[in-house]
């Protein structure tokens, strides 16, 4: 069976105009980093979901995405963050919603899968779960950046003055997120984000809701999504393309532009990955771009943030 690992960083890209060279070669940087990691251990033989939640950690302590270090703020001034991941194997799932406290939530949300109980928690409970894996926390100073406090402060100068919004897509909302097909052949997708820049306290998106955001089943695709979390919901985004695998006999590639064409008609901005049983991945988006990369079993790291092609370097 032939490897493979996805990743995205959000579609909260900065405007080409804002991209500088520096700017730019770090979100590579970052991106190659995070496939780094997950490949190292598709490699040594381990399983999709250990690799998804290895990329994810990897882009969660990297400050310029958002989700972990780096997650933007609520209206309130607040953090809370929503993560997923899924194994493709035998549908295990784990999510947390709305919590600020572990190091790393894609971890509270493994887990979450690693109980076997419930499958999206939130609030302290959530907490105890993460307290009682022994993983790291961090008081909410670490989680925070300076150039996500300024957008908060920006938008709700803007609201307050009434004025339209013409934020760039960096400074509405951002996600990280992995997929990944192991040796063995199972499909896992990993998913973690701040969520939308002074969302209303409480809100959830579509990242740790599974099939919205977050979806994995061998028999059909793992799916990674970023965008405008209602719409991903209401249009069960990674489940639809499951769905039109399984019972229309779509190519995962026809699956996948399609739902992302027809979310933009919806009002839904973003873009996702996703992957197959065999074949490559898709890495889609209907806005101006999408921090994004794959690594294939020849371990070369392709990466992209608009519509340019695939920047390549080796592992
Ligand atoms: N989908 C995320 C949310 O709605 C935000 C994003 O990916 O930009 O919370």
């Amino acid at each position: 069976m032939s490897i493979c690992l996805a990743i995205h960083g959000g579609a909260g890209t900065l405007r080409q105009s804002d991209l500088t060279e520096a700017i730019a070669a770090a979100r590579h940087e970052g991106l190659r980093q995070a496939l780094r990691r997950g490949f190292a251990l598709l490699r040594q033989g381990g399983s999709a979901l250990d690799a998804v939640t290895e990329a994810v950690m990897e882009l969660e302590d990297d400050p310029q995405f958002n989700a972990g270090h780096g997650a933007v703020l609520t209206d309130h001034a607040t953090l809370e963050m929503d993560a997923a991941l899924m194994s493709g194997a035998d549908r295990r799932a784990g999510a947390v919603a709305g919590i600020c406290g572990p190091r790393n939530p894609i971890l509270a949300a493994r887990a979450v899968l690693d109980l076997a109980g419930p499958v999206l928690m939130i609030g302290e409970p959530a907490l105890n779960i993460a307290r009682a894996a022994n993983l790291p926390f961090e008081p909410a100073a670490y989680f925070l950046t300076d150039s996500r406090v300024a957008a908060l402060q920006r938008e709700l100068a803007r609201r307050a003055s009434g004025a339209p919004d013409t934020r760039s897509d960096a400074d509405r909302h951002g996600t990280v997120g992995a997929v990944a097909r192991d040796h063995a052949g199972h499909l896992a997708a990993a998913t973690s984000t701040g969520g939308l820049t002074a969302k209303r306290a409480g809100r959830v998106g579509d990242t740790p809701i599974f099939g919205a955001g977050t979806f994995a089943d061998d028999a059909t695709c793992a799916v990674s999504c970023t965008g405008t979390g209602e719409v991903f919901i209401r249009y069960t985004a990674a489940a639809d393309i499951a769905a039109r695998i399984r019972y229309r006999g779509d190519s995962l590639a026809t699956a996948a532009h399609d739902i992302i064409t027809e979310l933009s008609q919806h009002g839904g901005d973003g873009g996702l990955i996703a992957l197959g049983p065999t074949g490559a991945p898709e890495l889609v988006f209907n806005c101006s771009g999408m921090y994004r990369g794959f690594v294939t079993e020849d371990g070369t790291l392709h990466t992209a943030i608009h519509r340019e092609a695939f920047c390549v370097a080796a592992l």
